[in-house]
């Protein structure tokens, strides 16, 4: 039995009662046993590990309920431009070189920003499912993992055989750390036939589905023009709400859609910075979170950010949806930070393993170091986290009890190799 105690600083469970100033957490065999107020341990049962948290803040980890990983590839090849635009000039023609050596170094360099910046699990939606899994798998970090499917691709039918397969074979792995869903990609690239055939197949093999849905104002025009409806009626007529879906930005949906995702129970990972960037618009979050759906926070991939980071996100939310409503009590801190934490894991559908310090769940838990000067002085904790902290003052993450991050670096592996590796695969693939 191995046994960690963190004790001292500030304690935000995020779930089951406020914050402590004084706090303490016994881990048990990578779960959480025991959430209270500082006090001695019994001299019988001495703990493996002590950590002093005095002058730190310990919170769950950060969930990102939708990236691109690999993106990070081409953080910074090209900005500022409108996302159909984006898509089809520079991004699909690139996307159609990555080998998948690209992918695998893509998703280290990724996963190093996530941890660093408090990121514990994240869902994933993208190619070559298996190098994401290995990098998954090798790092500690826990992830929703999900294939991304053009149904208007050639191949189609072949990637979603492939998407099958790969998510039988890797739910439940990496010590249970890995869940898969399928995901297609969005309205307006799978066609009415391909998304009943993998909505059968999400039913056959019990998964989830992962789609991008009404983000921008183009999707709604092109998907009226096709169809002569909504893209959340269109989408409904092929099935798709029957399955658990975990839907990316929800940005153009009227008041009797929101309540129809609310009774299809709907999972929503909300993108603020990649929405803002490519000016697709603003969510209604207030009215989804009055609606009672799960509104998770999403970095998107860091082609459309550029940062990976859901602190940045926590905060843009808190700020935007004030200035949206011109009401500064909308998504208050303490909301915000729960987007980022256990709102998160009900949107992946891991509420009761993630995302709170509760007992029972997943050690999944980050340390920010308070000894900085625009940490100083704490009234507020959530206030401190969402509008002063930044990702990186992170210093230490632990995913199911294991430390991955301490004094603010990787443990397990070299930052720089990871860093050197995918900057290589970056250069080539512009290259190609
Ligand atoms: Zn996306």
């Amino acid at each position: 039995m191995s046994t960690i105690l963190i004790r001292g600083g500030w304690v935000l469970p995020m779930a089951g009662g406020g914050p402590l100033k004084d706090g303490m957490i016994k881990i048990v065999d990578g779960k959480i046993a025991t959430v209270g107020p500082w006090r001695e341990p019994a001299k019988d049962s001495p703990p493996g590990e002590i950590v002093d948290a005095r002058d730190r803040l310990v919170m769950p980890g950060l969930v990102n309920t939708h990236t691109h990983a690999a993106m990070v590839l081409f953080r910074g090849f090209a900005d500022d431009l409108p996302l159909m635009t984006w898509l089809k000039e520079k991004i699909w023609p690139l996307e159609e070189k990555l080998t998948p050596e690209d992918i695998y170094w893509g998703t280290r360099l990724a996963i190093n920003e996530m941890l660093l910046s408090g990121t514990t699990t994240f869902a994933d939606m993208y190619f070559h499912q298996e190098e994401v899994a290995r990098a998954v798998e090798e790092t500690g970090i826990r992830a929703v993992l999900s294939r991304g499917l053009i149904g208007l691709s050639d191949h189609a039918e072949k990637d979603l055989e492939e998407a099958v397969t790969s998510a039988k074979k890797w739910r439940g792995q990496a010590g249970g750390k890995i869940t898969t869903m399928l995901g297609p990609h969005a309205s307006y690239t799978c066609p009415p036939g391909f998304l009943k055939q993998v909505v059968a197949a999400a039913r056959r093999y019990q998964l989830g589905l992962h789609i991008h849905l009404a983000e921008t104002g183009d999707e709604l025009v092109q998907i009226g023009k096709e169809y002569g409806k909504r893209p959340v009626a269109y989408l409904a007529d092929q099935g798709v709400f029957t399955r658990p879906v975990l839907a990316a930005h929800a940005v153009w949906l009227d008041d009797a859609e929101i309540s129809y995702l609310a009774r299809q129970k709907v999972g929503i990972a909300h993108n603020p910075s990649s929405n803002m960037k490519l000016a697709s618009g603003i969510a209604p979050v207030p009215k989804l979170l009055a609606a009672k759906i799960p509104v998770g926070l999403g970095t998107d991939g860091a082609a459309s950010n550029n940062r990976l980071d859901l602190l940045t996100e926590t905060r843009t939310a808190a700020l935007l949806h004030k200035v949206k409503t011109e009401d500064p009590t909308a998504i208050p801190a303490e909301t915000a930070l729960k987007m980022a934490t256990v709102y998160g894991a009900r949107v992946l559908g891991l509420g009761d393993t993630t995302g709170s310090l509760e007992p029972g769940k997943n050690a999944d838990l980050i340390m920010i170091d308070l000894r900085k000067s625009h940490l100083a002085p704490v009234h507020d904790p959530f206030s401190l986290v969402v509008y002063a902290a930044r990702g990186s003052d992170v210093s230490g993450v632990m995913v199911g009890g294991e430390w991955l991050v301490k004094e603010g670096k990787l443990l397990k592996w070299e930052e720089n190799e990871v860093i050197s590796e995918s900057s290589r695969c970056a250069r080539s693939l512009v290259a190609r």
